[in-house]
């Protein structure tokens, strides 16, 4: 939550490699949904931070 809430919130959150390569490279099969103990739908999140980092990407 703290890295989404950082990207939401347009904070530099150190978009280096160890942030940017497990992100862009999850298959979005959503297993790790059903392991999260809060009940966060990760998938859906990092599909969010996909598109933030694309969009950062082409400024
Ligand atoms: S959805 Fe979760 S378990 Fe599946 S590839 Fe992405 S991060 Fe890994």
């Amino acid at each position: 939550m703290l890295i989404e809430n950082g990207f939401g919130q347009g904070k530099d959150v150190g978009l280096d490699s160890d942030v940017i390569n497990p992100i862009m490279t999850c298959l979005h099969c959503a297993a790790c949904d059903t392991q999260c103990p809060a009940g966060i739908r990760i998938a859906d999140a990092i599909h969010s931070f996909k598109a933030i980092i694309l969009e950062a990407m082409l400024k």
